[in-house]
């Protein structure tokens, strides 16, 4: 999964550009920047090519989470079951 440090500027351009909309504002999780839910994050695979949220983030504070590293497999079998029809 990809994570925000707290780096982020509160800028708000990542989160329209989710697929699985796994970005909020920080209010869910009781923090003061944004946060990505690693259970909806899929790292875009199925999506696009590249992490989206990485791609537009002015500040290059979308990383992802050397604690949590995911197989496209895995990631991919996610992707799924968030998007059943597709
Ligand atoms: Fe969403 Fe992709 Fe960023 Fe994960 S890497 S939070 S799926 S935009
Ligand atoms: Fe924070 Fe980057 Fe998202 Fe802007 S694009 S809200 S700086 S994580």
């Amino acid at each position: 999964a990809t994570i925000i440090t707290d780096e982020c500027i509160n800028c708000g351009v990542c989160e329209p550009e989710c697929p699985n909309a796994a970005i909020d504002d920080g209010t869910k999780g009781g923090i003061d920047f944004y946060y990505i839910d690693p259970e909806l994050c899929t790292e875009c695979v199925g999506f696009h090519g590249e992490e989206a949220c990485q791609e537009v983030c002015p500040v290059d504070c979308c990383i992802p989470d050397p604690d949590r590293r995911e197989s496209e497999q895995l990631l991919l079998e996610r992707a799924q079951q968030i998007h059943p029809d597709q």
